[in-house]
């Protein structure tokens, strides 16, 4: 039989990359990943690795000196990483989001100035929408952006950055009202500022201050913080595309891609919970036999690798349609909302499978247990993805006359 998440259909070059990737994965992340995560340690060997593999680049156009791989490429080596340790994929998910942003919607000047560095694992990307009041309600942003000659003067509380602390660029979206007068529709209003930072926390650059970590159930190792700009300045030449009102736009499609990244992850931590779940299940004795020949437990193997095997198929749907240069939101919001449903249900049938040793610290599925959740809200939650999908349906189905 064939093991669960294969993907038909991949060049030799693909299933290379995955393969390499797999390796580094079962040598150099799985063995370390629960102890780094109990300590709440930053992966700095990991990410060292991932360097060298090339991974920091892997979607970057050639020209730029990374890979030029495919969303569906990137997506499968999520996956991988995330069944090693989801925290890892969160290091590279938002550098990945940054660096997409910059490929569509960047000026030349800003491609040559990044991307390089960016495909290197030298510059490293953060992205930031969210606010104290507000993650769902994007159009709700209050940080505000006013020019000043040829500078922009920024001023606002962001909140929850993946990777705020270890990112030297953050992709800040502010509000704009510059050729956008009072009444402007919120999405039209919204700009996109490339802020180069130092890495750390503190104060980083004049005017822009990252406080500590913020202290998480789970997904730990990388930093998540808030960004606090009072007076930043920045130069007019580093609006994201040269252009203002264009940030919520810019965003979106940055974030399309992150939802498949997010269903990729899903994907990895719920293959790892189901190996967890199927391994001791073979190892535990009850009545005189092992646990995996009680049928009931049987019937939960099938339904976890069933669901394993689901949003697998959903999560690679949507990656090959974003490929071929189609809109995929549709798809995208499907993946996301099956794959981290899914990933939270098998993680608790693995949980239940070990019986009273999954509470224990010593067991990796205690770890799953609790970075599943953090897969229902990231890149829009459980509620926002089905308004996504409703609100395309709607437009596919429409009824006419
Ligand atoms: C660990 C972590 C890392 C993150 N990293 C980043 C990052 O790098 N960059 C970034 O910008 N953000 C990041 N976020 C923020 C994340 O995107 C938001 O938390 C998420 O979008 C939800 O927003 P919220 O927390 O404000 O919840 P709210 O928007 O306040 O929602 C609260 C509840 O109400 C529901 N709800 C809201 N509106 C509706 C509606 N119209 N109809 C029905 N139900 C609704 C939601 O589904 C949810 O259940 C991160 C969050 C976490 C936890």
């Amino acid at each position: 039989m064939a093991r669960l998440a294969q993907t038909a259909g991949l060049t030799d070059v693909q299933q290379e990359i995955l393969k390499t990737v797999r390796e580094f994965v079962d040598k150099e992340i799985i063995p370390v990943a629960t102890e780094l995560e109990h300590r709440d340690e930053y992966p700095q060997q990991i990410v060292d690795g991932l360097k060298e593999l090339g991974l920091f680049g892997l979607m970057i156009p050639e020209e730029y000196g990374g890979l030029g791989e495919s969303l569906l490429t990137y997506a499968l080596c999520v996956e991988e990483i995330a069944r090693g340790w989801m925290s890892v994929s969160g290091i590279i998910n938002t550098h990945f989001i940054v660096a997409y942003m910059l490929k569509q919607h960047g000026t030349q000047e800003q491609k040559e100035h990044f991307l390089p560095r960016m495909a290197l694992g030298e510059v490293r990307g953060a992205f930031s929408m969210s606010e104290p009041g507000l993650g769902s309600d994007v159009s709700a942003i209050t940080s505000k952006a006013v020019k000043d000659g040829d500078e922009y003067v920024l001023n606002g509380q962001k909140m929850w950055l993946t990777n705020g602390g270890t990112s030297t660029l953050v992709a800040v979206l502010c509000r704009s009202d510059e050729g956008h007068p009072e009444g402007t529709a919120p999405h039209k209003s919204m700009t996109t500022f490339l802020v180069e930072k130092e890495p750390g926390f503190g104060e980083v650059r004049p005017g822009l201050t990252i406080p500590g970590k913020i202290d998480k159930m789970g997904y730990k190792g990388v930093d998540t913080t808030e960004l606090i700009m009072d007076g930043l300045r920045i130069p007019a030449n580093r609006v994201l595309g040269g252009q203002t009102g264009r940030g919520f736009y810019q965003m979106m499609d940055g974030v399309e891609v992150g939802r498949v990244n997010v269903a990729a992850r899903g994907c990895g931590v719920a293959q790892r919970a189901f190996e967890l779940g199927v391994s001791y299940a073979q190892q535990r004795h009850t009545f005189g036999k092992a646990i995996a020949q009680h049928q009931a437990i049987q019937f939960k193997l099938a339904e976890m690798a069933t669901k394993v095997e689901a949003a697998h198929a959903m999560m690679v749907n949507a990656a090959r349609k974003k490929d071929s240069g189609e809109r995929n939101d549709l798809e995208a919001g499907m993946a996301k909302y099956l794959a981290s449903e899914y990933c939270k249900e098998v993680v608790e049938d693995a949980f239940r499978i070990h019986g009273g040793y999954g509470f224990s610290k010593e067991y990796e599925i205690e770890r799953l247990y609790r970075e599943a959740p953090m897969l229902l809200i990231g890149e829009g939650t459980a509620e926002i993805q089905k308004m996504i999908i409703g609100r395309r349906l709607l437009e596919e189905y429409r009824v006419q006359g």
